[in-house]
């Protein structure tokens, strides 16, 4: 099973119903909506067909409403501009281009007004994701002088970046207020801010959508120089964090973003944050059936630096194989994480918190018992949000009755999301209703172990978690001829016989027995067997018969 999620935005290449499906079956888990592009009405038949789409496979997934946030633009040109290094040119709105006839055929507009006021001497002007590279000489009026340091061709609404200017543009625009209104209008799971500065544009909108009674938790994009400089106080009034690498680089310099991901990652897993690692991921198979070995290797660390997801855009939106870069993006994941992570988290984690304690309890339990699940009962998700923080090694179902809550886990590293449809209050029995469904769909054996944590009160009810209970099964059907699983010993006297179908390896036989004939094993798995060499020890007094929970041991009289 693999653990780290992926997201993977959804456009032109992939918005058809039967394009989504096959994508949830490679391993979408978070499907993400870019407001960059496309109109409302696009993008209410796209959360359609992805809705439409996880209801055919059988498996929900996340919508993520990506907001486009203080993006700054080139304008609408007439023809694409020659830009040649050394040459000058000036900078300002289209509306100051009619006031300077004497820069007409050297202006380049943008969209952004304040451009000319945030900026200053000698500050870079980068276009087109920093493929062209300008420096500020001075300002003349209502526009700016500037001068090519790197050359090329500029195209209508290509993106400029000002990494050396405090932008004064809100974080959050009227463009982006309008698609956040639309987002919830439309249920969607989560909801990403772009270019945030700092903690204020984070809680503007989290002030807002308390007012609006939404709980939707919010994804920071770490993009800007600036945020990186405040990164502590923005992962903690945020939800999610993203190594938003695209803008970061052309703003950073991309030399400096491995590091900048590195300590961002830590960062977020001390603190129990999810934090996403995005951008040009497999970009290489945008056009191409196979990623290059750079970016297989770029996915594989991103998973070791302990990311909770992995992120596509333009391969996935645009590319010609949306299907194949999920399911290679799935292969390298579930490759690296055969080498899992060290697991530091535990001493920064706030063990007062009752929930937080269970819950790790719960994974401490799950693994040094060898259980096949944890099973997590959960209402809002945050037990499982807490689990799976501190990365379990057991992988874990979060078992709820609330759609928008098996969504929202889709997210969470080592969650899979159990949804529990019909639930009826009433008439529910957690025993018939969730464990024998989780033996079956797990083809579960006798002495296979679960782990569930869960609250008191009603089933679903908000709360926190309290309780922990290892499961032990005991009642599946023998396994069909069971000879080998049959483990006897025998002397002149008896016959021990041992059933390792049944035996759950709760060692009372080891401690009753005074004449050490039960062990365990000291591997792993720890597994009781018969100690042939002492059975000729054995008085049968029959006290590990009485004390064997699941009748796997019998004690036969030879009759001789
Ligand atoms: P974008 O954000 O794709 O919306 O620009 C991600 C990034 O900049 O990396
Ligand atoms: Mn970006």
């Amino acid at each position: 099973m693999r653990r780290a999620k992926i997201v993977s935005t959804l456009g032109p290449a992939s918005n058809t119903v039967e394009m989504i499906s096959k994508m949830i079956k490679a391993g979408l888990n978070i499907a993400r909506v870019n407001m960059s592009h496309g109109t409302h009405e696009s993008h209410k038949q796209l959360i359609a067909n992805i809705r439409e789409a996880s209801k055919i496979v059988g498996q929900e997934v996340a919508v993520l409403i990506d907001l486009q946030g203080p993006k700054i633009r080139v304008d609408k040109l007439d023809e694409p501009l020659e830009l040649k290094s050394n040459s000058e040119w000036v900078i300002g709105t289209s509306k100051e281009k009619e006031k300077y006839p004497e820069y007409k055929d050297c202006f380049i507009p943008t969209v952004y007004e304040n451009l000319v006021n945030d900026c200053h001497d000698g500050a870079r002007i980068l276009f087109d994701d920093g493929l062209m590279v300008a420096r500020a000489i001075t300002k003349d009026r209502g526009v700016y002088k500037i001068k090519v340091e790197v050359g090329g061709t500029l195209k209508s609404n290509k993106g400029i970046n000002l990494p050396d200017c405090d932008v004064s543009a809100p974080a959050f625009t009227k463009k982006d207020r309008e698609d956040l209104i639309f987002g919830l209008q439309e249920n969607c799971d989560y909801i990403a801010l772009s270019f945030v500065r700092r903690k204020e544009d984070v809680q503007e909108v989290k002030y807002l959508l308390h007012s609006l009674k939404k709980n939707v938790p919010i994804i920071s994009k770490i993009e800007k120089p600036q945020a990186v400089d405040n990164l502590e106080e923005i992962i903690e009034v945020t939800d999610v964090i993203m190594v938003a690498r695209g803008d970061m680089g052309v703003e950073l310099g991309n030399h400096l973003v491995p590091a900048v991901q590195k300590k961002m990652i830590r960062m977020c897993n001390e603190r129990h944050v999810p934090v996403i690692t995005a951008t040009q991921m497999l970009e290489t198979m945008t056009d191409n059936p196979t990623p290059t070995r750079a970016e297989a290797s770029d996915v594989a660390n991103a998973i070791w630096d302990g990311t909770d997801a992995v992120m596509l855009s333009g391969e996935t939106a645009a590319g010609k194989y949306p299907v194949e870069t999920i399911a290679m993006m799935d292969s390298i994941i579930l490759e690296a994480e055969k080498e899992p992570k060290e697991r530091p988290f535990l001493r920064h984690m706030d063990l007062s918190n009752v929930n937080a304690s269970v819950m790790v309890a719960a994974s401490m339990i799950a693994e040094k018992i060898h259980a096949k699940r944890i099973l997590s009962v959960t209402e809002s998700g945050h037990s499982c949000l807490k689990i799976s923080q501190f990365r379990p090694r057991t992988p874990v179902l979060g078992i709820t009755n609330n759609i928008g809550t098996v969504r929202k886990l889709s997210l969470f590293w080592g969650v899979t999301p159990f949804y529990l449809a019909d639930y009826d209050e009433d008439n529910f029995d957690f025993q018939k209703d969730i464990i024998e469904k989780v033996k079956t769909d797990l083809e579960l054996v006798n002495g296979d172990k679960l782990v569930i944590t869960r609250g008191d009160g009603k089933f679903f009810a908000r709360g926190s978690s309290n309780s922990v209970k290892v499961e032990i099964i005991k009642d599946r059907p023998k396994v069909p001829g069971g000879q080998e699983v049959l483990k006897e010993a025998s002397d002149k006297k008896k016959k021990i016989l041992l059933d390792t179908s049944v035996c759950a390896s709760c060692q009372n036989c080891v401690h009753i027995c005074p004449h050490d004939i039960w062990k365990v094993t000291d591997d792993e798995l720890s597994n009781t067997y018969i100690n042939e060499p002492r059975i000729s020890e054995c008085t049968m007094d029959y006290e590990c018969i009485r004390v064997c929970p699941t009748g796997a041991i019998e004690i036969l009289p030879m009759d001789n």
